[in-house]
């Protein structure tokens, strides 16, 4: 397992199930096993069988400028958009990607000019997502460079990240940079009603959407930007088209079964009634109470303080209700306690340090989109916490 402040890496307790009472939890990662339940659940009507000879091809539909997108999943993304009211879909380009960490790369070569003498500098305000420093850094590329927080940028062109729900902190963000010459790259992967109140549908330039964060299908590899402009949208395209020649067919098939379920089970009339086959009311109420169980460990342990948010009305749920984010952002408040993760590691939970976010290490960051008897064991070892 890392320490190291710019290093994540995979261990032993990555994925599994703690082995016993006293086993490493590892709420590092925000691997969403928790929506396991609820696909068991669903069974068989979300399952799919691909024959062998079908979609051999490298291309999908050579019609469209994302060559290697398949109609179906276009469509189910559309079609799950336009049910929960999210973000505008229609009428925008839609390139899909290996995960939305490959776009968020796609975008990054789309918004950069190539001929320019210098790096196009990348921002994102604190604490931002600890992947964008590090996957905008990795290959030290020509075309653009991490620069930090957006809030201490000084200039006109840019590239600024806004995740809103945003990881790690649960926040609703906008752009805080305003440059004509300044582009922007949403990270939307958790506006969706399990995690926050729908408040209408976001209509930026590039939106990044995975199906890892909405269903939990976090190994299908899945996700999709809505792009305004056709020549970005182009450009991404070509991006895809260098890095990996396209996107698996088998997974948009998948990943297009899944959204279909989502919506099959809102507008459906021989399924609507079913309150099982209803995702976001089962990410909701299991968030719900997981938030609930975690503020009163986290009052227990006298050590920790959480963000407050204020409930507000969904437009897609129609209830007044508080954001569930998938992380808890904990700050440790003891006078002289340096290192909020180390002391989670003394009681082998493995969490994300702040400096990770670009913040302080009394700063930590906790998935609580865990299986089940996972986070009950956090929550007994956090009440516990001295
Ligand atoms: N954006 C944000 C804000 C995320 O939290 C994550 C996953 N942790 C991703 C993107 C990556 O998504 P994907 O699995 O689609 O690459």
């Amino acid at each position: 397992t890392s320490t190291a402040p710019h290093e994540i890496s995979v261990s032993s307790s990555s994925g599994t199930r703690p082995a016993s009472k006293d086993a490493i939890i590892n709420l590092d990662h925000g691997d969403p096993t928790m929506f396991e339940a609820f696909w068991k659940e669903v069974g068989e009507a979300a399952d799919i069988t691909i024959p062998s000879w079908r979609n051999m091809s490298y291309f999908s539909d050579v019609t469209n400028i994302c060559w290697f997108l398949q109609p179906e999943f276009a469509r189910e993304a559309r079609r799950l958009h336009n049910l929960v009211g999210n973000a505008v879909a229609d009428d925008r380009f839609l390139v899909v990607g290996t995960g939305s960490s490959q776009l968020f790369q796609a975008a990054l070569f789309a918004l950069s000019p190539s001929d320019a003498p210098e790096p196009m500098t990348v921002v994102s305000a604190v604490p931002y997502y600890s992947s964008f420093p590090r996957v905008t850094d990795y290959l030290r590329s020509g075309l653009y460079r991490w620069s930090g927080d957006a809030a201490k940028f000084e200039g006109d062109a840019y590239i600024e990240v806004v995740c809103s729900p945003n990881n790690p902190d649960g926040s609703i963000r906008e752009a805080v940079l305003k440059s004509g010459n300044g582009k922007t790259i949403h990270d939307l992967a958790y506006y969706w009603p399990q995690y926050t109140p729908i408040t209408g549908a976001a209509d930026h330039d590039i939106m990044l959407f995975t199906v890892s964060k909405l269903s939990g299908h976090a190994g299908t590899r899945l996700g999709w930007a809505l792009v305004k402009d056709v020549e970005v949208a182009k450009k991404m395209v070509k991006f895809m088209e260098l890095n990996t020649i396209g996107v698996s067919t088998d997974s948009q098939l998948r990943a297009a079964n899944i959204l279909k379920a989502i919506s099959d089970g809102y507008e459906r009339p021989d399924l609507q009634a079913n309150p099982d086959l209803k995702m976001f009311e089962f990410g909701r109420r299991l968030l719900s109470m997981r938030w609930q169980k975690l503020r009163e460990a986290v009052k227990a342990s006298c050590i920790f303080t959480l963000p407050d948010f204020e409930a507000v009305h969904c437009e897609f749920t129609g209830e007044t209700t508080e954001t569930c984010p998938a992380f808890a952002w904990l700050k440790c408040e003891r006078e002289g306690m340096e290192d909020c993760a180390d002391l989670f590691k003394k009681h082998k939970i493995l969490v994300r340090s702040g400096g990770h976010f670009g913040v302080d290490s009394n700063y930590a960051r906790v998935s609580m989109v865990d299986r089940d008897e996972t986070f009950d064991l956090f929550i007994e070892r956090l009440a516990s916490l001295r």
